[in-house]
């Protein structure tokens, strides 16, 4: 009796060795893969459609974070450092995460500056501050082409083993851009000419509105971190009653506040201006909400913004 016991025992022993050693290798093969991380959720989504099967995607803020006030914490200086690859856009969007990753980058690891490929005639010049661009590219979907094409260049370089699969990832990704600029276009231009206005909490649409021929104005400027005051309120009240717009959009990464206050502003002097909706601007959406991918944030955008101006 006891000898089969004892039998039972090992034999639930060598199960349990078994059910180790395969979850255990499962988890050294999901390590093989390089590790990219990215800081924001809109880079990681891009490095997902050029290189989602190739490597290991790690992003460091989630949705509704904002990338210009973020500070990273220990557990992210910690992802960084053993990071394979790192991928930011740059352009200062996010300002207080630069110092170390060209620390980093001095070190010899691989840190792409996505949103710097070479062609600044291509970008807007920052309005507050001087010799500095406006970091918001992926709101023109033909600039986000360029910044997918020096990603994948890039990473291609460095993943020589994988470039094939990557190059051939890029090039359907580069399509469904095309596509979506133009049914972005389509859906702009249904609204009313002269509502083509877009109020928002701070400016992160200009490329957007150089793009589609919508007029942008942000009640902050191209950055969360700089200030706005009762002057600008009054200013852009004015525009919205001149214009007779019939909305101003909130931004899931701003605080709410802002726009109420120049709801309010407007209300007050007699002209009736909705709150339009929720754009995302510097961050995608929870997973789920359908704006948890880049091109699901820029049609939930255009949606949200045609229904309030029209
Ligand atoms: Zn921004």
């Amino acid at each position: 009796m006891k000898q089969i016991e004892r039998m039972k025992h090992l034999s639930l022993l060598i199960w349990f060795l078994v059910f180790q050693v395969v979850i255990f290798s499962s988890q050294v093969f999901a390590e093989e893969k390089p590790v990219v991380v990215c800081t924001t959720g809109i880079m990681a989504d891009l490095l997902k459609n050029l290189a989602g099967e190739q490597v290991s995607i790690k992003p460091l803020m989630g949705a509704g974070v904002d990338p210009h006030l973020y500070k990273p914490t220990h557990k992210d200086i910690s992802l960084l450092s053993g990071a394979d690859i790192i991928v930011y856009h740059g352009l200062t969007l996010e300002g207080k995460l630069e110092p170390i990753l060209e620390k980093l980058r001095k070190r010899g690891k691989v840190v792409i500056a996505a949103s710097e490929f070479g062609r600044k005639d291509l970008l807007l010049a920052a309005e507050d501050y001087e010799n500095a661009f406006d970091p918001h590219l992926w709101f023109d979907p033909m600039l986000w082409k360029l910044v997918a094409v020096k990603v994948s260049s890039e990473l291609s370089f460095a993943l020589p083993e994988k470039a094939s699969e990557i190059q051939a990832s890029t090039a359907e990704y580069l399509q469904k851009l095309s596509e979506v600029d133009q049914w972005t276009r389509q859906q702009i231009g249904t609204i009313p000419e002269k509502s083509r206005v877009l109020v928002t909490a701070h400016d992160a649409f200009r490329y957007f509105g150089r793009r589609y021929g919508i007029e942008v104005d942000g009640l902050q400027g191209i950055s969360t971190s700089s200030d706005y005051g009762l002057r600008d309120v009054k200013n852009l009240a004015g525009k919205i009653i001149d214009r007779k717009l019939k909305a101003i959009f909130m931004e899931s990464s701003v605080a709410a506040k802002f726009i109420e206050s120049l709801q309010e502003a407007v209300q007050a002097r007699g002209h009736e201006v909705a709150i339009g909706g929720t754009l995302y601007s510097d961050a995608l959406g929870p997973e789920g909400s359908g704006a948890d991918t880049y091109l699901g944030m820029l049609k939930h955008n255009v949606e949200t913004v045609v229904g309030g101006l029209k």
